[in-house]
């Protein structure tokens, strides 16, 4: 009450990079909404990768990457209601519950012309280049909000934004992936990982998991994988082409990068190998000759467009997809939330409420 008074508002900030202990739960200057802008009263948000690498720097050399101003609030998923908005804003009101599209893009340019807003040449993204929604409250753009049925849980919808719309894209746009064809996804327990293998069973299409630990390999044929691999087990590409009859498969989502030769070893004929991370290393040594020679080729999917998120958000709405859920920690708790993300012991989506 009193923090709401002084226009103030609890978040989790970072104020240097190092472990989960440098998250400080404390009071901070609760944003106000600038022209065209909503501001947000977060209900829920959910870990990705970025919100890890925001606390501890990135892994190693990164592009592009730009060292953020501390102290800064992380956070790019966001479900809520609209507190307040800016000047010129139509179209959502105080009292809505929505959700929200994190990137931020120009809107002017071509590729933000012909729909592409994550190709825009002014690209960002709420949470990494803007204070996010690790807080109670949250500024962005009023033109990136998405309604929110009444029937719809804030944790699920905090959970899906960045994840799913990556997995979307991967699967759907950048691997045209078709009913009848097949998928190997890496990093199986992870966010985009659990996605992918939700959004590929949906299409229709067989699934194979490849995952490190043996809980995350039970979970991901629990939730539609045909069978599962330890990757540390041996060339995982050989486990592939047994599970196949030789064939291969025809996608790969990989967000580990580390991985390339041997992802680049499980495509079939024409295959594609679709790239939304490098999370265990982006210098991977591969042949060349094996890309083009199978006619196999290579996509990078960081996130989807606006399109991509609606579609993938109205699977929730229309009750056709849940997402998985790991665990759901009060804000206040963030530091063990971020312990948990760190120690893979569990299976998709890790989502603090407020
Ligand atoms: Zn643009």
């Amino acid at each position: 009450m009193e923090a709401a008074l002084l226009n103030m508002m609890y978040a989790a900030v970072i104020h240097r990079h190092g472990g989960p202990e440098v998250i400080s739960y404390e009071e901070f200057a609760r944003p106000e909404p600038g022209p065209g802008e909503a501001l947000i009263r977060v209900r829920a948000t959910s870990l990705n990768r970025l919100d890890l690498w925001a606390r501890s720097g990135p892994p190693g050399p990164v592009f592009p990457w730009k060292e953020p101003d501390f102290p800064i609030i992380s956070g790019s998923d966001c479900a809520g209601e609209v507190a307040a908005v800016g000047p010129g804003v139509a179209g959502v009101r105080p009292g809505q519950r929505v959700v929200l599209y994190p990137s931020l893009y120009c809107g002017q340019c071509a590729y933000c012309q012909a729909g592409e807003q994550t190709q825009c040449l002014d690209y960002h993204i709420v949470g990494e280049h803007t204070h996010g929604a690790m807080a109670e409250y949250v500024v962005a753009p009023a033109a990136n909000l998405l309604p929110l049925p009444d029937h719809v849980h804030f944790v699920e919808a905090a959970a899906m934004p960045v994840a799913y719309t990556t997995a979307w894209r991967m699967l759907v746009v950048a691997g045209n992936l078709r009913p009848s064809q097949s998928v190997l996804v890496l990093g199986a327990g992870g966010g985009v990982g659990s996605a992918a293998i939700l959004l590929a069973r949906r299409a229709g299409a067989t699934v194979y998991a490849a995952a490190s630990t043996s809980l995350r390999r039970d979970v991901a044929i629990e939730t539609g994988a045909k069978a599962a691999v330890d990757p540390a087990a041996g060339p995982f590409s050989e486990w592939v082409l047994t599970q196949t009859s030789g064939r291969g498969v025809d996608v790969v989502v990989d967000p580990l990068g580390a991985t390339w030769q041997e992802s680049i070893r499980s495509l079939a004929r024409g295959g594609r190998l679709v790239v939304c991370g490098a999370t265990l290393g982006n210098r991977p040594e591969f042949d060349i000759r094996e890309v083009y020679q199978r006619h196999r080729s290579i996509h990078g999917a960081p996130m989807g467009n606006w399109t991509d998120f609606t579609n993938v958000m109205n699977l929730l709405f229309r009750g056709e997809l849940s997402p998985a859920i790991d665990h759901v920690y009060p804000l206040s708790q963030v530091v063990a939330a971020h312990r948990r993300a760190e120690s893979r012991d569990g299976f998709g989506k890790i989502v603090l409420t407020m």
